[in-house]
């Protein structure tokens, strides 16, 4: 027979006390096993010392902390950057990026195996739609960079990238400070599973994560951004607009043809007008497609008109992605983009890159694992 591990991170500690009980446990137990896998981010069971060795072992066998297995971490950025490879039980893989700044540290997590949407700029779209995530594997993508945050070195100054600079131990937060749902797949495609995950993040009994610390990028899924503005979280919003045009919108991403421009823009109007929150554009910079002042002009149109609300313009020159044929914008056309834009009073800046070289960047997550250990095999020879 074979038995399905429970997967534990799926558990708030209501479930995970129930569960317990019905193992035989007393349910002291399942608050001790909830602290250490929550509080203390803990990964292994062996390491849980307060539980008795039985009950370690009996978990072994018949619970995991959640369907992800680690296969492998890159670093980059000197090391402020790190990438973590997960795979599933089909061997499907999944990404997460822990990015270290100065007083702060941010995890880029994933919502699914590969995603549904489409955009022909995107790495993980090449992939297709393999599976959704549980609460608990997107979880503990979180709780994985809570871990490897303790790893990352005090004094960083990697040469040539002073704009990474972590000055010294002071500067790396002992504790991660912000969560973006903005690595492979569409959170709002999944959308239960991604807010169970936030639910428990967010629990102050366990990791707790305040609301306003997670970010949710959608591709523009309306509904599930109709959703949002009725949550009582705090949750911050983004959304990957990268065209005020419908035509060339459409050709990029195909979501739009059936949540064209307008009827996106209409919605989070009405989430920052319900929520008084500030919603970012994400805008990625494609030479030739997307990029001229013509399109930055049409952008400022389509943001002021109806009058200001509270919104950002992150602009994202294109980072590469095997046989797409794009490439990225010249550095003077995207200071130009951003510079008109700001001529026109919508407040934009260019996102600074992380984890090129390590395929971290956004839109290169491709959950190529073969690949991923074909090369970290490459880099230990000689
Ligand atoms: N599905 C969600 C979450 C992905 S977030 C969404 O679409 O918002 C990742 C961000 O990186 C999105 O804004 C996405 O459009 C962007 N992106 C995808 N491919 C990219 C690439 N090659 N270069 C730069 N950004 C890219």
């Amino acid at each position: 027979m074979n038995m399905k591990k429970v997967n534990l991170l799926d558990l708030d500690l209501d479930a995970l006390t129930t569960q317990v009980k019905a193992w035989g446990y007393p349910a002291f137990r399942a608050k001790q096993l909830y602290r250490q896998l929550w509080v203390n981010a803990v990964a292994r069971f062996e390491d849980m010392s307060d539980l008795p060795a039985a009950f370690r072992d009996f978990l072994n066998e018949h619970a995991c902390i959640s369907n992800l297995r680690l296969m492998l971490e890159r670093e980059g950025d000197g090391g402020l950057t790190r990438k973590a490879v997960f795979a599933l039980p089909g061997n499907e893989t999944v990404e997460a990026v822990l990015m270290v700044y100065p007083g702060r540290a941010t995890v880029c997590v994933s919502s699914q195996a590969g995603c549904p949407m489409g955009c022909v700029f995107c790495a993980t779209a090449k992939l297709g739609f393999l599976q959704d995530l549980s609460p608990g594997d997107i979880a503990h993508q979180v709780l994985w960079a809570q871990r490897a945050l303790a790893e990352v070195p005090g004094r960083i100054e990697p040469e040539g990238a002073a704009r990474h600079r972590v000055h010294g131990p002071e500067d790396v937060p002992a504790r991660l400070t912000n969560a973006v749902f903005m690595g492979m797949g569409e959170p709002f495609n999944n959308y239960t599973n991604w807010r169970a995950s936030v639910e428990r993040l967010h629990d102050p009994g366990g990791f707790n994560f305040g609301a306003r610390n997670f970010t949710v990028s959608t591709v523009g899924l309306v509904p599930g951004i109709r959703k949002l503005m009725d949550d009582p979280l705090q949750i911050n919003l983004a959304i990957s607009l990268h065209a005020a045009d419908d035509e060339i919108r459409s050709a990029m991403m195909p979501v739009n043809k059936r949540y064209p421009i307008a009827e996106l823009i209409a919605s989070v109007r009405d989430y920052t007008e319900k929520t008084h929150r500030r919603v970012s554009f994400e805008y990625v910079l494609i030479e030739g497609k997307n990029d001229d002042l013509e399109e930055a002009r049409k952008l400022a149109d389509l943001l002021l008109m109806g009058g200001k609300f509270p919104m950002h313009v992150n602009l994202i020159p294109l980072n590469p992605v095997d046989d797409i044929g794009m490439s990225r914008s010249s550095r003077e056309r995207v200071s130009a983009f951003r510079d008109y834009l700001e001529s026109r009073g919508v407040p934009a800046t260019v996102r600074i890159q992380r984890g090129m070289d390590i395929d971290a960047a956004c839109g290169q997550l491709a959950g190529d694992l073969a690949r991923d250990l074909q090369q970290a095999a490459a880099g230990t020879k000689g």
